[in-house]
């Protein structure tokens, strides 16, 4: 049951259209001289401006009938009917345990009855899950029903329930280009777009505005969960403009398939997502959607073994403690591990889980020598076996006291669906919020939305995109704090300090 947050104070405003927010945004800025450190708060003073008014939500999933496209799918259908089915070991009723919005709370401070947390879903007006409206594209032509049935991922007696529902879904015909993903993928793809690329991009943009007209949804956001491709090369003159990218695609040139997906999504003014590893945004479809002002975000699910990563090498070096090394093992043996187990599609990953711990490491000049960063291995096999019950091995090797060592390590099994839906269901609703949010600084006429480049979505992305030249965070909880803050600044509230003050004073 939802709660209704209201909040007392001159400082915030409900108009029957906006919740209207004064903000003081409190910073500082710090000189460094050899070993003096000036620091200087700074305030300045922020209007945030909040539309109260919630869309109805369309989303558009590439890679529709593959694992989590099924799973995501399935999953709000199940919550919206309220579903409950019968395993071994009992019932079990559709929940969206695993989503930061609609199953963590916030703490929104003390009163008579003690600590009052609700959920973040509940502090500003959002799209609610089980209201999203889904469409999308895959190169099988397989119904939603069946791939469900491919996917192995949830138990029977729901599935049985579902797939007269799944069955009516069918993907539209995709991009398929060899050579991007994993050669043992050729079975699927039997449900392909024909054409040139600037055919290929029209028929992706008429399918958009195809959707949105049939569906009667206000907004589309179009979200790639496909197979991860091979990097592409940045190359001069190709892809590195918005004008040479869009030329690219009308002259044939190499334009990989999430490119194309990226550009048709950007030019039909829809926030585009990128929940796999490659190299997507290319300099030329970053400069495209600054200039449209759509949102972008990505890269890559964060949804277990690096999610995991950015908590534990957060605890283990802001407790003073130095990670030496950290080698991840993974298995998993669904569809996505059948196409990392080609070497390129495997790099992008390797790649995309690889940086993850660098910005915790550049924060401590004592524990390490600038340049200096733990050994960091990354290993992926496909075991057809464990289906999509994938297995993550870690072993953390930390430097202790007085030249001691510390070895963590730990075993991870999951259903790696079941952990990448309800992250989904956060890209899109958070995607989504911030496009009704603006703010201005104070002395400015103009309000200003976020930067195309969505970078409040870090703590849902393996390898956080950012506007270029700002800093990379991949610590949870710095991302989290960013994301519950900017919610509270939004209704005029300070940012959570968890000093207690109140029970800490005699
Ligand atoms: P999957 O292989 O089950 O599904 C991918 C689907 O994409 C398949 O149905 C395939 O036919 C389709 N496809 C391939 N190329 C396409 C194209 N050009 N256009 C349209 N459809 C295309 O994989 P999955 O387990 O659903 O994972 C999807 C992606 O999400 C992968 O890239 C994976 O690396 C990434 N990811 C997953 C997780 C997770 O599941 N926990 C976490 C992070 C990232």
């Amino acid at each position: 049951m939802s709660v209704n947050v209201h909040i007392n104070s001159p400082n915030v405003k409900y108009t029957d259209t906006h919740i209207v927010s004064q903000y003081p945004y409190q910073t500082t800025s710090v000189h460094r001289d050899g070993n003096k450190v000036t620091v200087t708060p700074r305030t300045t003073e922020m209007t945030f401006s909040t539309e109260r008014h919630v869309p109805r939500l369309g989303v558009m999933l590439v890679g529709w009938g593959g694992n989590n496209g099924t799973t995501v799918t399935a999953a709000v259908l199940a919550n919206k009917r309220g579903l409950t089915w019968r395993t071994k070991t009992g019932v079990k009723k559709a929940n969206y345990f695993g989503s930061l919005l609609q199953a963590s709370t916030v703490c929104l401070g003390s009163g008579p009855e003690g600590e009052v947390s609700v959920p973040l879903c509940d502090l500003l007006p959002m799209v609610h899950p089980n209201d999203i409206v889904f469409d999308g594209w895959d190169i099988s032509s397989m119904d939603l029903g069946g791939a469900m049935e491919r996917a192995e991922v949830l138990d029977w007696s729901l599935q049985e329930q579902l797939r007269p529902l799944m069955s009516r879904m069918k993907p539209r015909p995709s991009v398929y280009v060899p050579d991007f993903i994993a050669a043992n993928q050729e079975s699927r793809a039997d449900n392909v777009l024909t054409g040139s690329l600037a055919e290929q991009v029209e028929q992706i943009r008429a399918d958009i505005r195809d959707f949105r007209q049939s569906s009667g949804v206000d907004k589309v956001i179009v979200l790639w969960t496909a197979n991860t491709e091979r990097f592409c090369d940045v190359t001069p003159g190709i892809n590195d403009t918005a004008e040479n990218l869009l030329a690219a695609i009308r002259d044939g040139a190499e334009v990989s398939p999430s490119t194309q997906f990226a550009v048709a999504s950007i030019l039909e003014g829809c926030a585009y997502i990128n929940g796999s590893p490659q190299n997507t945004f290319v300099p030329g479809a970053v400069e495209l959607a600054v200039q449209r002002g759509v949102f972008i975000g990505g890269d890559d699910f964060k949804s277990g073994q690096t999610k995991v990563k950015s908590v534990l090498v957060d605890f283990l070096v802001s407790s003073g403690i130095k990670p030496t090394s950290i080698v991840s093992y993974n298995h998993l043996g669904n569809n996505d591990g059948k196409n990392l187990s080609a070497p390129q599609q495997f790099r992008s990953k390797e790649i995309s889980k690889s940086n993850v711990v660098d910005d915790m490491v550049q924060s401590n000049s004592v524990l390490y020598q600038p340049g200096e960063k733990p050994d960091h291995c990354v290993v992926i096999k496909y075991v057809p076996c464990v289906g999509d019950s994938k297995r993550a091995m870690d072993e953390y090797t930390s430097e202790i006291m007085m030249g001691g060592t510390n070895t963590i390590a730990m075993h991870n099994t999951c259903e790696d669906s079941l952990l990448a839906t309800p992250i989904m269901l956060d890209l899109m609703v958070l995607t989504e919020l911030c496009q009704r949010i603006a703010v201005r600084p104070q002395g400015d006429e103009d309000f200003m939305s976020f930067h195309s480049v969505l970078a409040l979505l870090s703590f849902l992305c393996k390898a956080p995109l950012v506007p270029a030249g700002t800093p990379v965070i991949n610590s949870f909880f710095r991302q989290r704090a960013c994301i519950e803050n900017v919610m509270r600044a939004c209704l005029g509230l300070p940012p959570q300090n968890h000093m207690l003050l109140e029970h800490k004073l005699q």
